[in-house]
């Protein structure tokens, strides 16, 4: 009899461990993804609807705040928010400078471990394809996301993925798949698809990141209901239905996104206020000379940053009284409760149909003809609701369908993996 148990026990370990070690995550992120695409049938995402229907789908998910893609990616691969984890926005902020426009594009910028680190660190081999903060990150297969900036970066996006990739899986993929170069957004995720694709059924990492982009690029462009979001969605749903073929049982995979959209036609250049009181200085060029006072913008917010603190009252009595240009004054305080920008004195979030501008050669605010769409404003804010689908990742009765936040993704996955 006690043989019987412990042979038992044994054979349950096994069995625990083979089940274990085979169990992969495929994480894809369709940047600006909203939930109501695979809720609402009106939409061209007969995949994505499938996939909800027939598997776990939130109602909503919480971003953080500033809801912008980099914070927010990099919540979703390491739990926690934007003070913690050191990627407060898109771009860089320094005292020196004032706001910049570098990328973080580098993972040494994040100050806490990620998914992938948890796991190569632990034997495993992950990948990760245009995910954002992850050029020079120790991923075994790792195609980072960066694009060229005027005088910052020089050549194509296409030769800075090349540069950075780990042991020249670009050019592996190109052979064994025959592709070529992309040129675009639309092409990136194309792809980005088929690399997926390739590194899925030929390296089998635990852990596979994929980031596309175009749906968000259409949404900038031309609002949220337009023709050119409507095709952008129906083209990344194809995607997602050529990777759907790939995943075996053993595969969660989870489509999330990291920020909803909304629609704008106007815009306040919030630093015009203070260029306007000397608090900044520019030389003719437009080039800065000095600041007291600045706005550190992305998207529809900004973190505002005071270098005389003597400013403090004055600062926020005229932030408040404008308010009704176009945006919700958000106090130190509530920054402290939301985990963002921690240097900073406040910030402000557009309202619904304004975006925010930093330009001090302008006035305060511009109204355009066209309707453009936006993202950053509070996470309070229905339409920055982003969603998640889960496809065999054992999610039932774990979490709420109605609403979660993007901190919880993180936990799943680990829990998942069993580790
Ligand atoms: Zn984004």
């Amino acid at each position: 009899m006690r043989v019987f148990f412990i042979l038992l026990i044994l054979f349950s370990c096994q069995s625990t461990n083979k089940s274990s070690n085979e169990k992969k995550v495929l994480l894809i992120s369709i940047d600006g993804l909203r939930p109501e695409f695979y809720l609402n049938k009106k939409y061209p995402a007969l995949t994505l609807q499938k996939l909800a229907q027939e598997n776990f789908a939130v109602k909503e998910m919480i971003p953080v705040f500033p809801s912008v893609t980099y914070p927010n990616h990099t919540t979703i691969i390491t739990g926690v928010t934007p003070d913690q984890h050191g990627i407060l926005s898109n771009t860089i902020f320094n005292w020196n400078d004032g706001p910049t426009t570098e990328w973080y594009w580098d993972h040494k910028y994040i100050n806490v471990k990620t998914l992938n680190m948890i796991l190569e660190e632990k034997g495993f081999e992950t990948a990760s394809i245009h995910w954002p903060v992850t050029l020079n990150a120790n991923i075994s297969y790792l195609i980072p996301e960066i694009f060229a900036l005027k005088g910052w970066y020089e050549g194509t996006t296409w030769d800075l993925v090349r540069k950075y990739d780990s042991n020249n899986i670009v050019d592996e993929i190109n052979r064994e798949k025959n592709l070529s170069e992309f040129k675009n957004q639309k092409q990136s995720d194309a792809w980005a698809t088929e690399a997926a694709i390739y590194l899925l059924n030929k390296k089998k990492p635990k852990l596979t990141l994929l980031h596309l982009t175009n749906l968000d690029k259409s949404q900038h462009q031309s609002g949220r209901e337009s023709l050119k979001t409507y095709k952008s969605l129906k083209n990344i749903d194809e995607h997602i239905r050529s990777i759907y073929k790939h995943i075996d049982q053993n595969t969660c995979m989870m489509i999330l996104g990291d920020h909803g959209f909304i629609d704008f036609k106007e815009t306040v250049n919030i630093n015009k206020l203070f260029f306007d009181r000397d608090w900044i200085r520019v030389k003719n060029s437009g080039e800065m000379v000095s600041w007291k006072v600045i706005a550190h913008k992305s998207g529809g917010q900004a973190a505002v940053y005071i270098k005389d603190k003597t400013l403090e009252a004055e600062v926020k009595a005229l932030l408040i009284k404008n308010q009704k240009l176009g945006y919700n004054y958000v106090s130190r305080s509530e920054l402290d409760k939301l985990g963002a920008y921690p240097e900073a004195f406040a910030a402000i979030s557009a309202k619904e149909g304004f975006n925010i501008g930093s330009k001090v050669d302008s006035t305060l605010t511009v109204k355009y003809e066209t309707v453009g769409g936006q993202h950053g404003h509070l996470p309070s804010h229905q339409k920055m609701q982003t969603g998640l689908i889960a496809v065999n990742c054992d999610l039932e009765n774990k979490i709420s369908k109605n609403k979660i936040k993007n901190t919880e993704i993180f936990n799943l996955i680990l829990n998942f993996l069993n580790i």
